[in-house]
């Protein structure tokens, strides 16, 4: 009998969101942006030379790196560049996560930290969100191998102050700290200023939520030079061409339209502000959300039942059967349109 099994990396792997293709349907599930990318991304990929797809890209994705860093006033040594921000993030727990110390981060956040951390062996503790899901910062005060947690905190849509943020940086000279700003767009406070006052912050995010680019995959991550070039070591070690040249040229496009970025944000904030009203109204009691998302329970219908619902009608929400998590959808923000359709659904099931 053979045994290649023993030398098997087992793990247990992420299980992102349904994604269903129905022509009616409304998709609220996976927290994609209802608006179609910046106009300039269309002409850039329409006027894209085939011919081009012979030649390996730039592996610096240097044109990218210098976009963002001009859009966030950064040197081009302070930004690298990933395939999505799981690419980046799980670059980041690579190249610096590797104490004896547990990582830290919330027992209810993105459910790829404790992933990646199975895949790469790194130990981690995951301290518990207070009962109102908010992160209680003096968890992060102990002993530990770095710390990770979004901000605003996914699945919850709670925004952590930024001096707590700041505190929390502070509190830990000698670990890295990556905060994961996929959603700070949508009225959160970024911590990207701080990356010039602290050498071990590391801020991450991604254009899939908004700037509309969930299927082009486009991430980054800005901190000091002295980081940035620990994480290239490590990505040249991996993989040297992870940008493709049409989500570079479609990325630079992206970044550059900030009327159209700061527009469509707008927008989903003020229909999320317009869904929080309604929600309210419904039954449906939450913490208050900053991203484009909102954790919803319902005071008398198990979300479970009302998950079922809205799919039999082809409204996709998410549902995460986990405890402490296991009466709440994460309802997606979308369009005006789609959100009323959403809520005269509910009026009706719900009556
Ligand atoms: C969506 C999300 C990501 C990953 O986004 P990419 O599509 O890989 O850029 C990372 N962290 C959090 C908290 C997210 O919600």
């Amino acid at each position: 009998m053979s045994n290649w099994e023993a030398n098997v990396r087992k793990v247990i792997p992420y299980t992102p969101g349904e994604q269903p293709n129905q022509p009616d349907m409304i998709k609220l599930n996976t927290n994609e942006n209802p608006y179609p990318p910046a106009p300039g991304v269309e002409k850039v990929l329409k006027g894209m030379d085939t011919d081009t797809m012979r030649l390996y890209p730039d592996p610096t994705a240097g044109d990218l790196v210098h976009a963002i860093a001009q859009n966030y006033h950064l040197k081009d040594e302070q930004v690298f560049v990933g395939v999505g921000s799981d690419d980046v993030l799980a670059m980041s727990f690579l190249t610096f996560f590797n104490s004896e110390k547990p990582v830290l981060f919330p027992d209810i956040t993105y459910s790829f930290y404790d992933v990646w951390a199975d895949l790469f062996r790194i130990p981690y503790e995951r301290p518990a969100l207070d009962e109102n899901f908010h992160i209680k910062k003096e968890d992060y005060f102990k002993e530990n191998g770095g710390i990770v947690f979004p901000n605003p905190n996914a699945p919850t849509g709670v925004e952590m102050p930024l001096e707590d943020v700041e505190d929390i940086i502070r509190h830990n000279p000698d670990v890295i700290v990556i905060v994961d700003e996929a959603y700070v767009d949508f009225g959160g406070q970024s911590a990207l200023p701080l990356i010039e006052k602290y050498d071990n912050l590391l801020v991450v995010q991604t254009f899939s939520k908004s700037r509309s680019m969930a299927g082009m995959r486009i991430g980054f991550a800005c901190g000091n030079e002295k980081l940035i070039k620990f994480l290239n070591d490590v990505k040249y070690s991996f993989n040297s061409y992870t940008m493709d040249r049409t989500a570079l040229a479609a990325g630079v496009a992206a970044v550059e339209d900030k009327e159209y970025f700061e527009e469509t944000c707008n927008k989903i904030i003020e229909t999320r502000e317009w869904t929080k009203k309604e929600l309210k109204a419904l039954g449906f009691s939450f913490q208050d959300s900053k991203s484009n998302f909102i954790f919803a329970t319902h005071a008398t219908c198990p979300a479970a039942e009302l998950f079922e619902a809205l799919r039999e009608q082809h409204i996709y929400v998410r549902y995460f059967p986990k405890e402490r998590i296991d009466n709440f959808l994460r309802i997606t923000i979308g369009t005006k349109e789609e959100m009323q359709k959403f809520i005269d659904f509910l009026k009706d099931y719900l009556k």
